[in-house]
Protein backbone atom coordinates (compact mmCIF):
# COMPACT_ATOMS: atom_id res chain seq x y z
CA UNK A 1 0.00 0.00 0.00
CA UNK A 2 2.58 2.36 0.38
CA UNK A 3 4.20 1.87 -2.47
CA UNK A 4 1.18 2.38 -4.09
CA UNK A 5 0.35 5.62 -2.82
CA UNK A 6 3.83 6.76 -2.64
CA UNK A 7 3.68 5.57 -6.77
CA UNK A 8 0.08 7.83 -6.59
CA UNK A 9 1.88 10.64 -5.43
CA UNK A 10 4.69 10.47 -8.32
CA UNK A 11 2.20 10.07 -10.87
CA UNK A 12 -0.06 13.42 -9.70
CA UNK A 13 3.14 15.06 -9.79
CA UNK A 14 4.38 13.78 -13.16
CA UNK A 15 1.12 14.82 -13.74
CA UNK A 16 1.54 18.63 -12.35
CA UNK A 17 4.73 19.08 -14.12
CA UNK A 18 3.52 17.40 -17.11
CA UNK A 19 0.38 20.27 -16.67
CA UNK A 20 2.88 23.18 -16.10
CA UNK A 21 3.77 25.59 -19.16
CA UNK A 22 6.96 24.09 -20.92
CA UNK A 23 9.54 26.23 -20.15
CA UNK A 24 10.75 28.51 -22.77
CA UNK A 25 14.23 27.35 -23.44
CA UNK A 26 17.02 29.53 -22.28
CA UNK A 27 20.84 29.66 -23.08
CA UNK A 28 20.31 33.25 -20.61
CA UNK A 29 23.29 32.20 -18.05
CA UNK A 30 22.20 33.25 -14.57
CA UNK A 31 24.01 36.38 -14.13
CA UNK A 32 25.02 38.38 -10.57
CA UNK A 33 26.95 41.83 -10.52
CA UNK A 34 28.65 42.13 -7.23
CA UNK A 35 28.23 46.34 -5.48
CA UNK A 36 31.81 47.45 -6.18
CA UNK A 37 33.77 50.29 -7.21
CA UNK A 38 32.14 50.33 -10.63
CA UNK A 39 32.83 54.17 -10.89
CA UNK A 40 29.96 56.48 -12.52
CA UNK A 41 28.06 52.64 -13.22
CA UNK A 42 25.41 50.98 -11.09
CA UNK A 43 25.14 47.66 -11.07
CA UNK A 44 21.86 47.19 -12.27
CA UNK A 45 23.41 48.90 -15.28
CA UNK A 46 26.35 46.69 -15.79
CA UNK A 47 23.52 43.64 -15.55
CA UNK A 48 21.26 45.07 -18.23
CA UNK A 49 24.31 45.53 -20.73
CA UNK A 50 26.53 42.02 -19.92
CA UNK A 51 22.38 40.63 -19.86
CA UNK A 52 22.26 42.04 -23.53
CA UNK A 53 26.06 40.79 -24.32
CA UNK A 54 25.39 37.51 -23.16
CA UNK A 55 22.42 36.91 -25.25
CA UNK A 56 24.42 37.50 -28.23
CA UNK A 57 26.20 33.86 -28.02
CA UNK A 58 23.28 32.80 -26.05
CA UNK A 59 20.92 32.77 -28.62
CA UNK A 60 22.92 31.34 -30.95
CA UNK A 61 23.82 28.11 -29.14
CA UNK A 62 22.10 25.14 -28.14
CA UNK A 63 20.54 24.69 -25.36
CA UNK A 64 22.63 23.94 -22.24
CA UNK A 65 22.65 23.11 -18.77
CA UNK A 66 21.96 26.47 -16.44
CA UNK A 67 24.74 28.29 -15.53
CA UNK A 68 25.16 31.08 -13.43
CA UNK A 69 28.22 33.68 -13.46
CA UNK A 70 28.84 36.30 -10.99
CA UNK A 71 31.00 39.36 -12.60
CA UNK A 72 33.28 41.21 -10.23
CA UNK A 73 35.58 44.13 -11.23
CA UNK A 74 39.22 42.90 -12.27
CA UNK A 75 41.90 44.74 -10.85
CA UNK A 76 43.87 44.04 -14.00
CA UNK A 77 43.00 42.75 -16.64
CA UNK A 78 39.68 40.84 -17.49
CA UNK A 79 39.10 37.28 -17.07
CA UNK A 80 37.62 34.28 -15.76
CA UNK A 81 38.27 31.64 -13.29
CA UNK A 82 38.92 27.95 -13.80
CA UNK A 83 37.45 27.04 -10.75
CA UNK A 84 33.26 28.08 -10.02
CA UNK A 85 32.92 29.57 -6.39
CA UNK A 86 31.34 27.93 -3.98
CA UNK A 87 27.90 28.67 -4.82
CA UNK A 88 28.78 27.58 -8.11
CA UNK A 89 28.75 30.10 -10.13
CA UNK A 90 31.66 31.14 -12.86
CA UNK A 91 33.75 34.38 -11.29
CA UNK A 92 34.02 36.76 -13.91
CA UNK A 93 36.68 40.02 -13.61
CA UNK A 94 36.06 43.16 -15.83
CA UNK A 95 38.13 45.80 -15.97
CA UNK A 96 36.04 48.33 -17.56
CA UNK A 97 34.47 50.71 -15.44
CA UNK A 98 31.83 53.86 -15.10
CA UNK A 99 29.38 53.78 -18.28
CA UNK A 100 31.80 52.41 -20.52
CA UNK A 101 28.89 50.46 -22.35
CA UNK A 102 31.04 49.02 -25.28
CA UNK A 103 33.69 48.00 -23.40
CA UNK A 104 31.70 46.08 -21.00
CA UNK A 105 30.03 44.34 -23.81
CA UNK A 106 33.16 43.71 -25.28
CA UNK A 107 35.22 42.15 -22.52
CA UNK A 108 32.05 39.78 -21.39
CA UNK A 109 31.56 38.72 -24.65
CA UNK A 110 35.34 37.75 -24.85
CA UNK A 111 35.07 36.17 -21.28
CA UNK A 112 31.97 34.62 -21.64
CA UNK A 113 33.03 32.68 -25.26
CA UNK A 114 35.96 31.22 -23.17
CA UNK A 115 32.93 29.82 -20.47
CA UNK A 116 30.80 28.52 -23.35
CA UNK A 117 33.92 26.93 -25.50
CA UNK A 118 34.50 24.63 -22.86
CA UNK A 119 38.17 26.27 -21.31
CA UNK A 120 37.68 24.31 -18.26
CA UNK A 121 38.56 21.10 -19.91
CA UNK A 122 41.93 22.24 -21.39
CA UNK A 123 43.51 19.90 -19.21
CA UNK A 124 45.71 16.30 -19.74
CA UNK A 125 44.23 13.10 -18.19
CA UNK A 126 45.75 13.92 -15.13
CA UNK A 127 44.52 17.61 -14.62
CA UNK A 128 47.83 19.67 -16.28
CA UNK A 129 46.68 22.29 -17.97
CA UNK A 130 46.82 21.87 -21.67
CA UNK A 131 47.91 25.44 -23.11
CA UNK A 132 49.28 25.12 -26.55
CA UNK A 133 46.21 25.62 -28.96
CA UNK A 134 44.84 27.90 -25.95
CA UNK A 135 45.71 30.67 -28.60
CA UNK A 136 42.82 29.73 -31.07
CA UNK A 137 40.76 29.76 -28.04
CA UNK A 138 41.78 33.06 -27.71
CA UNK A 139 41.21 34.23 -31.09
CA UNK A 140 37.56 32.65 -30.99
CA UNK A 141 36.58 34.70 -27.81
CA UNK A 142 38.48 38.05 -29.50
CA UNK A 143 35.99 37.06 -32.71
CA UNK A 144 33.51 36.67 -30.30
CA UNK A 145 34.15 39.88 -28.89
CA UNK A 146 33.66 42.06 -32.34
CA UNK A 147 30.78 39.89 -33.34
CA UNK A 148 28.85 40.82 -29.95
CA UNK A 149 29.85 44.27 -30.39
CA UNK A 150 28.66 44.49 -33.57
CA UNK A 151 25.76 42.72 -33.22
CA UNK A 152 24.72 45.14 -30.40
CA UNK A 153 25.18 48.21 -32.38
CA UNK A 154 21.93 46.99 -34.50
CA UNK A 155 20.15 45.44 -31.63
CA UNK A 156 20.19 48.27 -29.91
CA UNK A 157 18.95 50.12 -32.64
CA UNK A 158 16.21 48.33 -32.06
CA UNK A 159 15.57 46.73 -28.90
CA UNK A 160 17.59 48.26 -26.47
CA UNK A 161 17.65 47.38 -22.77
CA UNK A 162 15.75 50.38 -21.47
CA UNK A 163 13.92 52.92 -24.71
CA UNK A 164 16.11 55.61 -23.81
CA UNK A 165 19.51 53.53 -24.13
CA UNK A 166 19.12 53.61 -27.71
CA UNK A 167 21.22 56.49 -28.10
CA UNK A 168 24.30 54.12 -26.75
CA UNK A 169 24.00 51.68 -29.91
CA UNK A 170 26.64 53.39 -32.23
CA UNK A 171 28.76 52.80 -29.04
CA UNK A 172 29.27 49.60 -29.79
CA UNK A 173 30.01 50.00 -33.71
CA UNK A 174 32.73 52.84 -32.71
CA UNK A 175 34.20 50.32 -30.79
CA UNK A 176 34.36 47.58 -32.90
CA UNK A 177 35.30 49.91 -35.95
CA UNK A 178 37.98 51.57 -33.80
CA UNK A 179 39.69 48.33 -33.42
CA UNK A 180 39.17 46.73 -37.00
CA UNK A 181 40.89 49.73 -38.41
CA UNK A 182 43.97 49.33 -35.97
CA UNK A 183 47.08 48.78 -38.02
CA UNK A 184 48.03 45.33 -36.86
CA UNK A 185 45.07 44.27 -38.33
CA UNK A 186 45.33 45.77 -41.97
CA UNK A 187 45.33 42.58 -44.41
CA UNK A 188 43.38 40.62 -41.80
CA UNK A 189 41.67 37.43 -43.90
CA UNK A 190 40.85 34.38 -44.31
CA UNK A 191 43.48 33.66 -47.61
CA UNK A 192 46.62 34.65 -45.77
CA UNK A 193 46.15 32.46 -42.54
CA UNK A 194 47.92 29.62 -43.74
CA UNK A 195 51.55 31.53 -44.57
CA UNK A 196 50.16 33.87 -41.23
CA UNK A 197 50.12 30.49 -39.14
CA UNK A 198 53.43 29.15 -40.50
CA UNK A 199 55.46 32.24 -39.38
CA UNK A 200 53.28 32.67 -36.10
CA UNK A 201 52.48 29.01 -34.79
CA UNK A 202 55.58 28.88 -32.34
CA UNK A 203 55.15 31.73 -30.76
CA UNK A 204 51.86 31.97 -29.96
CA UNK A 205 51.87 27.94 -28.87
CA UNK A 206 54.33 29.23 -26.14
CA UNK A 207 52.37 32.28 -25.43
CA UNK A 208 48.65 32.14 -26.17
CA UNK A 209 48.73 35.63 -25.03
CA UNK A 210 50.03 37.04 -28.10
CA UNK A 211 47.36 39.99 -28.39
CA UNK A 212 48.31 41.56 -31.39
CA UNK A 213 48.48 38.23 -33.19
CA UNK A 214 45.46 36.93 -31.92
CA UNK A 215 43.67 40.12 -32.96
CA UNK A 216 44.73 39.94 -36.20
CA UNK A 217 43.77 35.87 -36.69
CA UNK A 218 40.42 37.41 -35.12
CA UNK A 219 39.73 39.95 -38.07
CA UNK A 220 40.36 37.24 -40.28
CA UNK A 221 38.08 34.93 -38.99
CA UNK A 222 34.94 37.56 -37.89
CA UNK A 223 33.41 37.87 -41.62
CA UNK A 224 33.11 33.92 -41.74
CA UNK A 225 31.18 34.04 -38.74
CA UNK A 226 29.30 36.64 -39.60
CA UNK A 227 28.45 35.25 -42.71
CA UNK A 228 26.52 32.01 -40.21
CA UNK A 229 25.59 33.14 -37.06
CA UNK A 230 24.37 29.71 -36.24
CA UNK A 231 28.01 28.34 -36.71
CA UNK A 232 28.51 29.53 -33.41
CA UNK A 233 27.41 26.98 -31.49
CA UNK A 234 30.40 25.10 -32.88
CA UNK A 235 32.32 26.53 -29.99
CA UNK A 236 30.68 24.34 -27.54
CA UNK A 237 32.41 21.67 -28.88
CA UNK A 238 35.42 22.93 -28.75
CA UNK A 239 38.68 21.18 -26.23
CA UNK A 240 36.38 17.92 -25.77
CA UNK A 241 37.49 14.77 -26.45
CA UNK A 242 40.81 15.47 -24.76
CA UNK A 243 41.69 17.95 -27.61
CA UNK A 244 44.34 19.90 -26.08
CA UNK A 245 46.31 16.32 -26.16
CA UNK A 246 46.99 16.33 -29.48
CA UNK A 247 50.31 16.37 -30.75
CA UNK A 248 49.60 18.85 -33.53
CA UNK A 249 47.18 21.58 -34.09
CA UNK A 250 45.66 19.73 -37.27
CA UNK A 251 44.74 17.55 -34.82
CA UNK A 252 43.18 19.65 -32.69
CA UNK A 253 41.07 21.27 -35.28
CA UNK A 254 40.52 17.53 -37.08
CA UNK A 255 39.34 16.90 -33.28
CA UNK A 256 36.70 19.55 -33.17
CA UNK A 257 35.92 18.63 -36.46
CA UNK A 258 35.06 15.56 -35.29
CA UNK A 259 33.13 16.48 -32.25
CA UNK A 260 30.55 19.02 -33.97
CA UNK A 261 27.16 17.97 -34.95
CA UNK A 262 27.18 17.47 -39.08
CA UNK A 263 25.89 20.90 -39.24
CA UNK A 264 28.94 22.67 -38.68
CA UNK A 265 31.39 20.05 -39.71
CA UNK A 266 31.76 21.65 -43.16
CA UNK A 267 32.30 25.34 -41.55
CA UNK A 268 35.26 23.61 -39.07
CA UNK A 269 36.39 22.20 -42.10
CA UNK A 270 37.08 25.57 -43.66
CA UNK A 271 38.75 26.90 -40.69
CA UNK A 272 40.96 24.15 -40.49
CA UNK A 273 41.64 24.63 -44.38
CA UNK A 274 42.48 27.99 -43.68
CA UNK A 275 45.57 27.50 -41.51
CA UNK A 276 46.49 24.00 -42.85
CA UNK A 277 50.14 24.56 -45.35
CA UNK A 278 49.22 24.83 -48.71
CA UNK A 279 50.73 21.87 -51.07
CA UNK A 280 52.26 19.88 -48.88
CA UNK A 281 50.46 16.57 -48.36
CA UNK A 282 51.50 15.38 -45.23
CA UNK A 283 50.29 18.65 -43.10
CA UNK A 284 46.50 17.83 -44.22
CA UNK A 285 44.56 17.42 -40.97
CA UNK A 286 44.04 13.53 -40.05
CA UNK A 287 40.95 12.35 -39.95
CA UNK A 288 39.41 11.30 -37.62
CA UNK A 289 36.38 9.16 -37.16
CA UNK A 290 33.29 11.22 -38.25
CA UNK A 291 31.18 9.29 -35.78
CA UNK A 292 32.26 10.54 -32.78
CA UNK A 293 29.51 11.81 -30.60
CA UNK A 294 29.27 13.73 -27.84
CA UNK A 295 26.49 14.78 -25.89
CA UNK A 296 26.08 18.14 -23.93
CA UNK A 297 24.58 18.44 -20.41
ZN1 LIG B 1 40.78 35.24 -23.24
Amino acid sequence: MHYAFQSLVLLLLAGAVGCAPAAEPTNAPAIRIVASDWGRAQPDEIEAVVRSAAAVLGDLVERRAPLAIVVQPAAEHPEVEYEKNARGEYVMALSARDRRWAQFAYQFGHEWCHILANFDHRVSANGEPLNQYQWFEEVLCETAALFTLRTLASRWQSAPPYPHWKNYAPWFADYADAMLAADHRSHAQLQVLSSWYAENGEVLARDPYERRRNDFCAAALLPLFESDASQWNALRYLNLEHAAAEPTFAGYLARWQATVPEKHRHFVATIAAAFARKNVADEAAPQLSSTTHVSLQ
